[in-house]
């Protein structure tokens, strides 16, 4: 076994989850190392402002708030690695992880690869990602005050998204592919008693329409295609929030470590360790209610802790 790539802790990801745990295992002297993926920092570098992070009373641009945390855990000792986790091995210890075509080896290893929003893939939605496009509405919904925004979907999701906007919005409209929404009542009982919003069945988004003024984008509609006539309509619109649902990234770890039916990794106890012990997960990756850069932050945190205890134990013993 290669000794230079033994680690004490390896943590997968690099999100608020993956930096805060390397953050915290820094400083508890385990000399983390991070692997990145193809997302460094994570889901906040496709955003804008954030508002909602603790400690920034005038917002903090996301790229810049992942940069910061990045920094900080590096200079308390953490390594970092642009590659991707694509194997990994828990059968036995050390746990065994790939990357480049590199094998390391890790006395505790700390997941905290996260979830996609599932999104639309059509071009225009990435042009206008963060600038009126959202897949958040507890994190966006504040700057489209007094306008009109779309939310596109049928679940649950959906539908609380679509609730909470109004708290903003002049208007929202909830743009199913069907004619009938897959929520749960209760969900849908309170949309409809909502005089804010309405819906537009049987239709799909094809189309996000928006301009440049002054380098700023913004958006201006959506064209609707529906689904059972095939004619095309525009929409005028502010804000297209898409409410399609959650994918949690944890395909390297299928029959590696116990998934709920949803695919989010399983966390047993009142603490981050998942059905292998000495592997922990922390953020979205094991989270399908919160979804949050602090909540994700706060148990980056707590992995690292329980990493800490896991291997004081080991040495112990
Ligand atoms: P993520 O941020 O999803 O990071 C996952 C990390 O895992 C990435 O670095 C990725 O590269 C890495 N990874 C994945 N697979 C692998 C692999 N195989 N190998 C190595 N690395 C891997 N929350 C708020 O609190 N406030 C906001 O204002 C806000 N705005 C948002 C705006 C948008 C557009 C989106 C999409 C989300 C927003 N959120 C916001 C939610 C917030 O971003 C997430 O809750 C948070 O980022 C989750 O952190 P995480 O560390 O669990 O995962
Ligand atoms: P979901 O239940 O899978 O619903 C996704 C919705 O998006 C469906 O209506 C689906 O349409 C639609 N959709 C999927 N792909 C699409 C595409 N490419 N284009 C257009 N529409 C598309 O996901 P969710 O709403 O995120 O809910 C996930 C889970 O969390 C559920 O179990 C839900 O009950 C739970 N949840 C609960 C609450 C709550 O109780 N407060 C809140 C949020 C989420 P179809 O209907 O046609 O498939």
């Amino acid at each position: 076994m290669d000794g230079e790539r033994r680690h004490k802790v390896i943590i997968i990801g690099s999100g608020p989850a993956g930096l805060t745990a390397a953050l915290y295992a820094a400083r508890a002297n385990m000399a983390p190392v991070v692997f990145e993926g193809i997302q460094p920092g994570g889901q906040l570098t496709i955003t804008t402002e954030v508002e909602n992070y603790p400690g920034f009373p005038d917002a903090i641009m996301g790229p810049e708030l992942m940069d910061r945390l990045r920094h900080q855990a590096q200079k308390f000792g953490a390594t970092t690695h642009l590659t991707d986790v694509t194997e990994v091995d828990f059968s036995t210890q050390p746990f065994t992880i790939v990357s480049d075509d590199r094998r390391y080896y890790g006395d505790a290893v700390i997941i905290a690869t996260g979830a996609s929003a599932k999104l639309l893939n059509i071009p225009s939605e990435k042009t206008y990602m963060g600038y009126g496009v959202s897949a958040c509405a507890t994190c966006d919904g504040f700057f489209f005050k007094n306008l009109d925004v779309v939310v596109i979907g049928g679940g649950d999701t959906a539908m609380e998204e679509a609730n909470f906007l109004t708290r903003f919005a002049s208007s929202v409209t909830i743009i199913h592919r069907r004619d009938a929404l897959r929520a749960s009542k209760i969900m849908r009982d309170r949309v409809e008693k909502n005089p804010k919003i309405s819906f537009v069945w049987d239709s799909v988004v094809d189309e996000i329409i928006g301009k440049e003024e002054n380098k700023k984008k913004r958006i201006t509609g959506v064209r609707l295609k529906n689904v059972k006539t095939g004619s095309v309509s525009e929409r005028s619109c502010q804000g297209v929030f898409v409410a399609i649902g959650h994918q949690p990234n944890t395909g390297i770890f299928k029959g590696k470590i116990e998934l709920d039916p949803k695919d989010y990794i399983v966390l047993h106890g009142n603490n981050t360790q998942t059905s292998i012990p000495g592997v922990f997960a922390a953020g979205d990756v094991a989270d399908s209610r919160y979804r949050q850069a602090i909540t994700a932050a706060g148990s980056g945190c707590m992995a690292a802790i329980d990493a800490e205890h896991f291997l004081e134990s080991k040495e112990s013993s």
